[in-house]
């Protein structure tokens, strides 16, 4: 029987499927995101086999050495593993696996409500009745813009990427451009989109620009005061993927100062903590990074993470290994 740490409560079905394969879990009774500290000591407590880790978790070298020469595997409960120093992960031979496609149609899902709701203006409107500021249907109040027909721009045509891509054209009759370091003409062709060369370009042509890139050396901070610069007035950016990707400070003082229409945002570059400036806009709309927060998509990315320490530890290479290169 082996030993599985769990950093803080995840839906139950992960769990059983660990106990059910004989492992003994032990999940923090914390509720909430360990400390680096909380968790160093928390691993040094016992010899655990595997860690089931969060994104919310600081995973680096010392993480590491305190889960010890017997912990063979972090399993993230996220697609994303930016959270992990991979690096000092391979130096002692750690696998990482995270949990990708079970949560791509949910992300994409979540993207259309704030492209919507942006500029539909849902969360603004919402504000203004519960105010008790509406006074009966008038011609011009709250004037949104339609997303339909409009120009998509896609940054980073992956999973994600490529799920909103196809409810985009086929949903919405949207015109569809993308940028990403691969070209894909298969998806061209099928979609009619267009690839773009550059971030700038895409960035000034675009009507609504949609990020799904991972937060990478080269993708942290690729939206920036230049580049939002060169986006359209009436542009509004949306961002599910990772916060640092945009620079926060250069997107509130967008907004302020009129430089494109409006953002919607699920991933802020210092969680929980947000700029003050895209709190206090009507142009923005902020959810708490729940993107792939539906029961279904939780439940399954527990199930996932599950799977990868269950093979790992009998032997095999678990199925959502993550080899960077
Ligand atoms: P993916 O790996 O399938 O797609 C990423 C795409 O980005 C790939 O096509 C890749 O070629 C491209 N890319 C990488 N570096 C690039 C660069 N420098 N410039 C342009 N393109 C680049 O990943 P995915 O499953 O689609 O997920 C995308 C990201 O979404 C994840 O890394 C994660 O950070 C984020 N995410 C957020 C939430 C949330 O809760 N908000 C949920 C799931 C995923």
């Amino acid at each position: 029987m082996a030993k599985v740490y769990i950093t803080r409560q995840i839906p139950d079905s992960g769990i059983k499927m660990l106990k059910n394969a004989g492992h003994e879990v032990v999940v923090s009774a914390k509720d909430g995101v360990l400390t680096k500290d909380e968790l160093t000591s928390a691993l040094k407590k016992d010899k655990y086999d595997a860690v089931l880790s969060l994104l919310t978790d600081h995973v680096d070298a010392d993480v590491f050495d305190a889960a010890g020469k017997q912990c063979k595997i972090f399993a993230n409960y996220a697609v994303g593993f930016d959270n992990i120093d991979m690096q000092a992960a391979r130096a002692r031979d750690v696998a990482i696996t995270n949990t990708p496609d079970v949560l791509t149609e949910t992300v994409a899902e979540h993207t259309f409500a704030l492209m919507l709701a942006i500029a539909h203006r849902v969360a603004e409107a919402d504000r203004f009745t519960r105010k008790g500021l509406y006074k009966g249907w008038a011609p011009m109040l709250l004037l949104g813009t339609d997303i339909s027909k409009k120009t998509l721009g896609i940054v980073g045509l992956g999973r994600i990427g490529t799920r909103v891509a196809y409810h985009a054209v086929k949903g919405f009759g949207m015109n569809l451009l993308y940028y990403d370091v691969k070209r894909n003409e298969d998806f061209e062709k099928e979609l009619g989109a267009v690839f773009e060369a550059s971030v700038e370009d895409l960035l000034s042509l675009a009507d609504f620009v949609s990020i799904h890139v991972p937060l990478l050396d080269s993708t942290r901070h690729l939206i920036n005061e230049a580049r939002l610069r060169m986006m359209k007035k009436t542009a509004y950016l949306v961002n599910t993927s990772r916060g640092p990707i945009v620079d926060e400070r250069a997107l509130g003082l967008a907004l302020i100062e009129g430089t494109i229409r409006g953002a919607a945002l699920d991933v802020f570059e210092n969680e929980p903590n947000i700029d003050k400036r895209l709190l206090e806009s009507e142009n923005a709309i902020l959810t708490p990074h729940i993107a792939s927060a539906t029961e279904e998509t939780r439940q399954r990315m527990s199930e996932i993470a599950a799977q990868n320490i269950i093979e790992m530890l009998s032997g095999k290479i678990p199925p959502n290994i993550v080899i960077v290169k």
